[in-house]
């Protein structure tokens, strides 16, 4: 998609800290981290949240939550664990319209979030 910035950070138009990258996916480092390990993965095809999924993705989501394992154990927080999380429209506070699972550790998470 032309103005999304996910989109133009698949291209390589906006640079990011890239993690890890396969053909389906990206996985990078939040700019604004609000956790010493703050990750987001995206499907390199734009879609723009869950409530956009479609049945024929299912493949392309399941693949999203197998690369937060991955990810967790790049980022050595398998063990003391973390928090995977997608934002939702405006009451789940999304501001990126690029369907993304953040990857929150290394630190202790608290209950209820806000
Ligand atoms: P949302 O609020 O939509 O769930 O999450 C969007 C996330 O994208 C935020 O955590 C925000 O810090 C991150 N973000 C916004 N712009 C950029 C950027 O240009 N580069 C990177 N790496 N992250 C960004
Ligand atoms: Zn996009």
């Amino acid at each position: 998609m032309n103005d999304c910035l996910f989109c133009k950070m698949i291209s390589g138009e906006i640079p990011c800290d890239i993690v890890y990258e396969n053909k389906s996916v990206l996985a990078f480092r939040d700019i604004d981290p609000k956790a010493p390990t703050h990750i987001l993965v995206i499907p390199k095809k734009h879609i723009q949240s869950i409530n956009a999924l479609k049945a024929s993705e299912q493949n392309l989501a399941g693949e999203l939550l197998l690369t937060a394992q991955k990810i967790a154990q790049i980022e050595d927080i398998a063990v003391s664990g973390f928090r995977t999380i997608f934002n939702t429209n405006t009451h789940g506070g999304q501001t990126v319209f690029h369907i993304h699972m953040h990857i929150m550790g290394g630190r202790q998470m608290n209950w209820p979030p806000g």
